[in-house]
């Protein structure tokens, strides 16, 4: 399906969006992209969601990517004995190993590994860093804290460690048995939460042995510091603020999400900004003035795709909530500044014969009348390159394999299409990609578009050949015959 914007649309699925119809509606509406979080649901109705995805796919025969995010090592505390307790600033509060329900003076968390790197002064965020507990003391099953922002906590919160390293598996078992589940259903992306450092991508590199790309959630400070490393070893990177926010401090993250974005986009990796995008839209039909401006923020950064969490997930207007994000993204896009910014944010490195194709490719576009940049890729490089020089018409890639399709509807300004003749000549490629441009309404027949290719077919990382080409059928065969 031809978009009219550049910029993708990753929508989380929820028990507001789990039938056919409005994961239909969804989709067309603007998400190219559907997020299952498997930190909440079952199984049963994972499964469900990625079979209603896929049929939605044959029906509209239009790759869709699907990206599982694993919940990761998040850590919780236990339950308490007569519900909600409110913690006074100043008093003092237990954590410890200890399963019994915990009271107004302590509650378990069931994480020895934490006791064992504690350190004095060290900062416990609990419930979305609303309260914050500091260490006084601590030993190998408990530590006593001073509150330092008193509030309610309860059953099962969420607990963040910013100042620490966790000497914590990048996987839990949890998050081993969701990988296989999805890996086996077939899905495109896997997301990683709470990435440390660069041995927890290998980690799940190892064990998803190629069925799934592996995209990295930046949420922890460590990650941030070691960012570099992390995004060598990932296909991708989500700018989680929802976590980061907490963690850090929440002034700095507009300038991480800056560095992060402009990094990944050197990189030629796809980056996803995340979390209350639309936050308000979870309640209303209509964001506020704040949220939109955010949502085009990202977009004049440079990001590949812009996310809805609890909006598409849980909300009362998920279809508006994507609507919205795709009406700005229209107007941003045809914003004379915006390609003057993108411009001048394009990364000047020529390492390989690849680079230099796919920004002659967009040079030519550029400053020709060519409707479409047209690339034949058989893992994706050359699409996901050629999104990396952002160039102003859309780039068609087209790929035998159906999971280089769909990995790539993540990817800026790709378009992706299934070839279903086999291609081994050179003609039968231009054939294809002029019937790709004519069949997505991007360009008629007394137009012309740009075609990358590498010859021979089918070996991967082999872009060695542009060519400008017509898209007339006649004019084709005898441009191309012998
Ligand atoms: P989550 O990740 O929604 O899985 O927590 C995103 C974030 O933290 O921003
Ligand atoms: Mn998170």
């Amino acid at each position: 399906m031809q978009r009219e914007r550049s910029v993708k649309i990753v929508a989380t699925l929820g028990p507001a969006s789990s039938d056919y119809d409005t994961i239909r509606a969804l989709h067309e509406a603007g998400a190219d992209v559907f997020r299952l979080n498997m930190s909440h649901g079952t199984h049963d109705g994972i499964a469900a969601r990625h079979a209603i995805i896929r049929q939605i796919e044959a029906d509209l025969d239009s790759p869709i990517g699907i990206l599982a995010d694993l919940q990761g090592p998040k850590l919780r505390v236990g339950q308490f004995a007569d519900g909600p307790v409110d913690l006074a600033e100043g008093a003092g509060f237990r954590l410890d190993l200890n399963p019994a329900p915990g009271d107004g003076t302590r509650v378990c968390l069931p994480h020895p590994e934490i006791f064992a790197c504690l350190e004095q002064g060290a900062q416990l965020l609990v419930n979305d860093g609303k309260i914050r507990l500091e260490v006084r003391a601590y030993g190998a099953d408990y530590a006593d804290c001073t509150v330092i922002t008193g509030g309610v906590i309860s059953d099962r919160k969420g607990v963040n460690v910013p100042d620490l390293v966790l000497p914590l598996a990048a996987l839990s078992q949890k998050d081993r048995k969701d990988l296989e589940f999805v890996c086996a259903l077939g899905v495109d992306w896997l997301a990683l939460s709470f990435v440390q450092r660069p041995e927890d991508v290998m980690e799940a590199r190892d064990l998803a042995k190629g069925r799934a790309a592996i995209l990295s959630k930046i949420e922890k400070p460590a990650a941030v510091k070691a960012f570099d490393d992390i995004l060598d070893i990932s296909d991708g990177i989500m700018v989680a603020r929802g976590d980061l926010g907490v963690e850090l401090p929440v002034q700095n993250l507009p300038p991480i999400q800056k560095r992060l974005i402009r990094r990944s986009r050197a990189a030629g990796k796809p980056v996803i900004v995340a979390t209350q995008m639309l936050e308000s839209m979870i309640e209303s039909p209509t964001p506020t003035r704040a949220e939109v401006s955010d949502v085009a923020t990202a977009i004049y950064e440079g990001a590949d795709a812009v996310m809805l969490s609890a909006e598409s997930a849980a909300g009362k207007y998920p279809v508006q909530a994507v609507s919205t994000m795709n009406n700005v993204a229209i107007e941003v896009e045809g914003d004379p500044t915006y390609a003057q910014i993108i411009a001048a944010s394009r990364s000047v490195d020529r390492a390989s014969v690849a680079d230099g194709i796919v920004a002659a490719a967009r040079e030519i576009a550029e400053s020709t009348d060519i409707r479409a940049i047209c690339c034949f890729t058989q893992s994706g490089t050359t699409a996901v390159l050629t999104a990396r020089e952002k160039p102003q018409v859309p780039i068609i890639a087209l790929s035998p394999l159906m999971g280089t399709a769909r990995r790539l509807a993540l990817s800026w300004g790709v378009t992706p299409v299934v070839t279903r003749t086999p291609v081994t000549r050179f003609k039968q490629a231009v054939l294809n990609a002029a019937t790709a441009a004519k069949t997505l309404g991007v360009a008629s027949a007394s137009d012309h578009v740009v075609v990358t290719a590498g010859v021979p077919f089918n070996v991967p990382g082999s872009t060695n050949i542009l060519r400008v080409a017509p898209c007339d059928e006649r004019l084709i065969t005898s441009a191309e015959a012998g």
